[in-house]
């Protein structure tokens, strides 16, 4: 993987990149991608929301993760 983290950091890494993208196209345009992509299935625009959130809680224990290597 990328930087030499794990396959879970990563995936973590571009949630969090989605997110913060998501955010500013709100502010800005007032548009929210992940309700424009998935708007049918409202359970599914939640699980992104907290996958985001989860993904900003491993980044903050990031150093704790023994499979990364720096
Ligand atoms: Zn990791």
């Amino acid at each position: 993987m990328k930087d030499g983290k794990c396959g879970v950091h990563c995936l973590a890494f571009w949630l969090l990149w989605i997110g913060g993208l998501n955010w500013g196209l709100v502010g800005l345009f007032d548009w929210n991608l992940v309700e424009t992509v998935f708007g049918g299935w409202p359970w599914l625009v939640k699980l992104v929301y907290i996958l985001v959130g989860l993904s900003a809680l491993l980044m903050l224990a990031d150093k704790k993760c023994v499979k990364c290597k720096n």
